[in-house]
C-alpha cells in the first residue's frame, strides 16, 4: 500500500489524464493490457531507449512495446524512410506497389518462406492463416495450447478459449503447453482437424520456450493426420536471424508474423509453403479472397523493409539476443534464493514471483496458484521509482537502442529490490 500511495502522489498528471480519458474510452483505455490499477501512467514522449510520462519522469523503456518497439524511438533510417515515402511516393495508391513486393521478398528470404501475404496486425495474420488452412484442408477444427495468445480474439488462458474468441467451438485447447503425450494424443483424436497453431515460445503466456522435442512432435503429429502446422512467430521471429522456428529446425506449413516487422508501424504477415499459399492466388478459380485496405500501404512496407534490411540485420539480431541472455543470467544471479524467477529466451524475458521453488516450469499450469501478484505489483511500483518502465505483468522486451550500462543499472535496481525485501522474498 505504501508503494501505491507513493505512486499516486508522484503522478498527479497521469491520474488527471486517466480521469479525462474515461469520458471517451471505457476505463480510459483502448488496449486492455495497458490498464493498471489505480491508474495507468500516460507516456508522452519517447527518445532513443527512453520514455517520459505526463509528470516528467524519465524511464528506460524495457516494455519495448511488447516486442514491436524493437527499433526504439529515434532510429534515423526509419525517420528518413517515413519522410521520403511521404514526399516521394505518397501514402496509399489504391494499387499494387513496388514497395510491397520488396518487403515481401525480404520477408521470404529472411524467414525462409516461399510466399507471403500481408495484413495490419498479428491477429489478422493468424485469422487469415487459419482461414487458409481451413480452405486448404477442407476441415474446420484448430488445436491451440493453454496459455497461448494469438491476438485480440484468439486468446486461450487457463486451458479455455477466452469469451471473445471467434468461432469458440472450433478450437480445441490442449492443457499444458510442452506436454508431448497430451498434445500428440489430442492431435490424433481430434476429428476434422485443419491445423495446429502454436507459438514456439509462449509470449503473453509468460515467456515459456517450447522444447524442441515438443514442437517437432506436434509438427509430425499434425502432418500424420493431414493437418497443417502453423507457427505463430509474431513475437518470436526476432529471436533468431531466420526466426525461432528455423533455428529449431521446424518446417511449418505456415508462419505468422508481425510486431517489429512493420518498422514500428502496424503490421502483420503470414506465409509459408507454395502449395498452401496458392489458395490465395486470385488467378485461380475458387481461390480464397484475402483483403485489407492497408495491407500494402507504402509507408509500412517501405519502413518495414528498410528497418529489417539495414537495422535489424542478422548480425544485429544475434547480438541483441546474446545481450538478452546475458541480462537474464545476471538477473538470476542477483536474485538467487528469492521468490523471483526469470524465463524466456534471448531478448525477451519473463519476470515471475512464485511462492515456492518450482522445479519444472514448462507451462503456465506449473506455477498456477503459486504466483505472488502482490510482489509483482510491488516490483512494478518500485521499478518505476528507480526509473525503469516495465509491464505490470512482468515482461521485458529489449530494444536495439538500449546500452549495456543501462541494463547493468537495471540489474542493480533488481538486486537492490530483492535485498530490500529479503523478509518477504
Ligand atoms: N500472436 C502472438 C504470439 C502475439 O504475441 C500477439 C500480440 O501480442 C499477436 C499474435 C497479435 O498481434 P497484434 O497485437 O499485432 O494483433
Amino acid at each position: 500500500e505504501a508503494a501505491e500511495a507513493r505512486f499516486i502522489a508522484n503522478n498527479p498528471l497521469s491520474k488527471k489524464q486517466h480521469e479525462l480519458a474515461v469520458g471517451a474510452l471505457p476505463g480510459g483505455n483502448t488496449r486492455t493490457l495497458l490498464h493498471t490499477s489505480p491508474f495507468p501512467l500516460t507516456m508522452n514522449q519517447g527518445k532513443g531507449a527512453h520514455v517520459w510520462d505526463e509528470d516528467g519522469h524519465k524511464y528506460l523503456d524495457l516494455v519495448g512495446e511488447l516486442t514491436a518497439g524493437l527499433y526504439g524511438h529515434s532510429n534515423s533510417i526509419i525517420r528518413e524512410t517515413m519522410l521520403s515515402t511521404f514526399d516521394n511516393v505518397g501514402l496509399s495508391l489504391g494499387s499494387t506497389t513496388v514497395q510491397e513486393h520488396k518487403h515481401a521478398s525480404l520477408l521470404c528470404s529472411r524467414f525462409k518462406l516461399k510466399r507471403v501475404r500481408m495484413a495490419n496486425t498479428g491477429t489478422e495474420a493468424n485469422m487469415h492463416a487459419l482461414a487458409g488452412a481451413r480452405h486448404y484442408t477442407s476441415r474446420r477444427k484448430i488445436i491451440v495450447f493453454s496459455g497461448g495468445y494469438h491476438g485480440a480474439v484468439f486468446s486461450f488462458p487457463n486451458g479455455k478459449a477466452a469469451p471473445n474468441t471467434v468461432d469458440k467451438d472450433d478450437f480445441v485447447v490442449v492443457p499444458r503447453y510442452n506436454d508431448i503425450g497430451l498434445a500428440v494424443d489430442t492431435i490424433r483424436s481430434t476429428p476434422d482437424l485443419a491445423a495446429v497453431l502454436v507459438e514456439p515460445m509462449q509470449g503473453a503466456g509468460g515467456c515459456i520456450p517450447g522444447s524442441k522435442e515438443f514442437l517437432h512432435a506436434i509438427q509430425d503429429a499434425a502432418h500424420e493426420v493431414g493437418a497443417l502446422f502453423i507457427l505463430d512467430e509474431v513475437m518470436t521471429s526476432r529471436l533468431a536471424p531466420h526466426g525461432l522456428g528455423f533455428e529449431l529446425g521446424l518446417k511449418p506449413d505456415l508462419v505468422t508474423m508481425g510486431k517489429y516487422l512493420g518498422g514500428g508501424l502496424a503490421f502483420g504477415a503470414f506465409g509459408g509453403r507454395e502449395e498452401v499459399m496458392a489458395v490465395y492466388d486470385p488467378r485461380v478459380e475458387g481461390s480464397l479472397a484475402h483483403s485489407g485496405t492497408f495491407n500494402n500501404n507504402t509507408l509500412v512496407t517501405s519502413v518495414g523493409y528498410e528497418a529489417l534490411k539495414r537495422v535489424f540485420t542478422e548480425e544485429a539480431c544475434v547480438e541483441l539476443n546474446e545481450r538478452g541472455d546475458r541480462l537474464r543470467e545476471r538477473l538470476k544471479q542477483v536474485t538467487k534464493g528469492t521468490k523471483m524467477m526469470f524465463s524466456g529466451r534471448g531478448s525477451l524475458i519473463g519476470v515471475h514471483f512464485v511462492d515456492e521453488a518450482v522445479e519444472v516450469f514448462t507451462c503456465g499450469e506449473d506455477i498456477q496458484g503459486k504466483e505472488r501478484r502482490d510482489l509483482m505489483d510491488l516490483f512494478w511500483f518500485e521499478m518505476l521509482e528507480a526509473g525503469y518502465w516495465t509491464t505490470r505483468r512482468g515482461f521485458v522486451a529489449l530494444i536495439l537502442e538500449t546500452e549495456e550500462k543501462e541494463l547493468e543499472g537495471f540489474v542493480e535496481a533488481v538486486g537492490n529490490f530483492a535485498e530490500r525485501h529479503r523478509d518477504i522474498m
